[in-house]
């Protein structure tokens, strides 16, 4: 229902929950698809999921009452891992959720349709309301390494719900691979997430010159990783090479598989993106291993760039697929 047509005078809106590893991330989104209240909660100071979500609600009609003049319609979740029957199935970051009737327990705690979705697929249909896309794959280096895909201007999660795994993709299929934090041997996430990029230092350091290898191996951090490559280190910029190198061998397997379409990163992982050297030459690296990898013509068509929403993504897509589910499916393609 547009805002103007409300008998009660208030506007519409929306509250998007994106569950992480590390924080729960919730907006309020209006019918403008403006943030317009923003909390925050650590995940691990909850017991349990229903514990975590009544402090949400909390929160939620917390922002609402002081913004006043709303009047929330649905609620959207995103949170990482395999999504089926509004539950979280598997996830390798967020043991706890999962097996947990999401959508239920929720519904319950705020009294309104909710919609439960992985985040990956949330941030992707934000990103796909914002650059006007028909179809694009939006890749979140973080903890884990996600996806999520909008093909001709509909999220697309494969026939069971289950596609778009991007991160449990194999890239190395040598015997000695390393293990992905979901137990398997190769996958992308063992190299591109959080703990693969420290895994790939620690590994080449071994004897390296370099300052970072008089750190405690517990000191070494992403974050340190990617200011040492600021300051020209050879070894931090050579992980940041062999990050670039496995994630265009996922680019390019569904560049090929999918056709040609727009790639964009997103995440805390994507060494400063777009607004640090160390970031643009990350990018850099990944299309020219992306071209050395790809067919002529699915190269000339592809495009691949820094997402543009930043941390707002998962909170901002939740929150427009709660819109759509409570409004009809055409809500995602036509909303203003
Ligand atoms: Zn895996």
């Amino acid at each position: 229902m547009p805002a103007s047509s409300r008998r009660d005078g208030l506007q519409a809106a929306f509250a998007g929950i994106d569950v992480g590893g590390t924080a729960i991330k919730i907006g309020i989104v209006d019918e403008r698809q403006n943030v317009v209240g923003h909390q925050r909660v650590r995940t691990a100071d909850y017991p349990t999921p229903a514990a975590a979500v009544e402090q949400v609600h909390r929160l939620v009609e917390q922002s609402l009452n002081t913004l006043g003049g709303l009047s929330l319609q649905a609620v959207g979740l995103a949170s990482p891992g395999l999504m089926a029957d509004h539950c979280l199935q598997e996830t390798s970051n967020l043991g706890g959720w999962e097996g947990v009737r999401l959508r239920e327990l929720i519904e319950r705690t705020f009294g309104r349709p909710v919609a439960v979705v992985n985040d990956a697929v949330a941030a992707a249909v934000a990103e796909h309301h914002v650059r006007r896309i028909p179809s694009l794959c939006l890749i979140t280096l973080g903890t884990g390494v996600g996806c999520g895909l909008i093909i001709d201007d509909r999220p697309f999660t494969g026939h069971s719900g289950f596609g778009g795994e991007l991160g449990h993709v194999v890239v190395d299929a040598r015997p000695d691979a390393r293990l992905c934090p979901c137990g398997r041997p190769g996958h992308l996430e063992a190299y591109a997430g959080a703990g693969g990029v420290v895994q790939t230092a620690q590994e080449r350091l071994q004897g390296a010159a370099s300052r970072l290898a008089t750190l405690p191996v517990h000191e070494l951090t992403p974050e340190i990783l990617f200011h040492a490559a600021e300051g020209g280190d050879a070894v931090a910029l050579d992980v940041v090479a062999a990050t670039a190198e496995k994630l265009a061998i996922a680019i390019a397997g569904v560049a090929h598989v999918l056709g040609p379409l727009t790639f964009l990163l997103g995440g805390a992982m994507t060494f400063g993106g777009a607004r640090s050297a160390v970031g643009r030459g990350f990018m850099r690296s990944i299309r020219q291993q992306v071209e050395r990898l790809s067919l002529r013509e699915i190269h000339r068509h592809l495009s691949i760039d820094f997402s543009s929403l930043g941390n707002d993504a998962g909170v901002i897509g939740a929150a427009l697929i709660a819109r759509r589910s409570a409004l009809g499916p055409d809500s995602l393609r036509t909303s203003p």
